[in-house]
């Protein structure tokens, strides 16, 4: 594979802080990036070379799109398949719109894994209530019901806590298509990130421990307890085999749920993740420069930790009113995505401290 060189510009489908990051660190290396999200308020577009204000549909603007860019990338999975598949058609596009259209669905995400000798919940697709009352017969009780496309941050899910619980839960997530999975008891969550390249190399990060809040990941802290180390190689393994499944080329996080019996997979996201923020500061190189790294064709960086402990904290809503005693602390390391409105449950900024042994 050619690298793309320096002074190419790299388009991003979505403007939210991964935007803003991943062009951050596509200027550190030299490229130009250019935006395209339909938002008034994109925070990706204030830290990127250029951006387009328009509708993902629209054949004028990808066309253009695809005109000016040398390679396109994306920054979030609900995006629409379709006009992804049609840049795909002009220009590079990565990673392929296959992983988007895996990871979209969560029916089809568990399938795939399980397919591969992945570990999942167990798990069934249900579309109608009596689909939903059949399901949680044979799984039973605890259970979370889970829309099948567009949640994320614990959002379209529902607890289901005993036999009789089917019928409120369904209503709950508004009688649309989902999955029933058991409840999994698990000791800690992590994830495994990983970069792979066109030509098959690949990196990954050593596990965070990730802590959630109400559905929303609170902290991501390294080095990871022993019930996750133990953990992290078949986790890594499962997470390459799915990546060269796909021919994947970018960043892959996946999360999973430490078990008494293994690593159990929950969810993939085809892109940079909000539990590799840490790697700005407490990694060589970091989840934003190395998805920047795979989609040019450049050697991989160095996934190796900068500190003895990182830990990264999630700043949501009004904990970002904050910033003034972060800023004060040595070793606290402030990222600010620039949005206006601390709306409750939305994601700010973060913190990532560095301790020194
Ligand atoms: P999202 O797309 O909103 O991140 P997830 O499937 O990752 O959705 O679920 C959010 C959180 O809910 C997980 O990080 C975990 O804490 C909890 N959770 C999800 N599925 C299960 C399960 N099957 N068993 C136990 N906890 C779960
Ligand atoms: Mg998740």
């Amino acid at each position: 594979m050619t690298p793309l060189p320096p002074g190419s510009t790299i388009g991003i489908l979505g403007g939210g802080q991964l935007g803003r990051m991943l062009a951050s660190a596509a200027a550190e290396l030299g490229y130009r990036t250019h935006i395209l999200a339909p938002d008034a308020e994109s925070v990706a577009a204030q830290t990127a070379s250029s951006f387009t204000r328009a509708d993902y549909h629209s054949r004028i603007v990808l066309d253009e799109m695809a005109a000016r860019c040398d390679v396109v990338t994306y920054e979030f999975e609900n995006i629409a398949i379709e006009p992804v598949e049609y840049l795909a058609t002009k220009v590079p596009v990565h990673p392929a719109p296959k992983a988007l259209e895996i990871a979209q669905d969560r029916a089809t995400e568990k399938a795939f894994v399980d397919a591969i000798g992945g570990r999942t919940a167990p798990w069934r697709k249900v579309e109608t209530l009596e689909e939903l009352e059949t399901a949680l017969a044979t799984i039973g009780a605890p259970a979370i019901l889970k829309t099948l496309r567009l949640g994320y941050d614990g959002k379209g899910q529902v607890r289901i806590a005993e036999a009789g619980g089917a019928a409120a839960a369904w209503e709950a997530i508004g009688k649309r298509p989902a999955i029933l999975e058991g409840h999994v008891t698990f000791g800690h969550e992590f994830s495994i990130i990983l970069a792979r390249s066109a030509d098959g190399a690949m990196v990954s990060y050593p596990p965070p421990w990730n802590e959630h809040k109400d559905g929303i990941l609170a902290r991501s802290s390294l080095p990871a307890p022993a019930e996750i180390a133990n953990q992290w190689a078949i986790a890594a393994a499962l997470t390459g085999r799915i990546a060269d499944q796909l021919g994947y080329v970018g960043v892959l996080a996946c999360e999973y749920f430490a078990t008494a019996n293994g690593p159990v997979f929950n969810e993939m996201a085809p892109r940079v993740h909000n539990s590799g923020h840490w790697t700005i500061e407490g990694a060589v190189a970091s989840q934003f420069e190395n998805h920047i790294r795979a989609i040019c064709s450049l050697p991989l960086g160095d996934t190796a930790l900068t500190a003895p402990e990182v830990v990264m904290d999630n700043l949501i809503g009004t904990d970002a009113d904050n910033w003034a005693a972060i800023l004060a602390e040595p070793g606290a390391h402030l990222h600010l995505y620039g949005k206006g409105d601390a709306r409750p449950g939305r994601k700010m900024g973060h913190v990532t401290r560095l301790k020194r042994g």
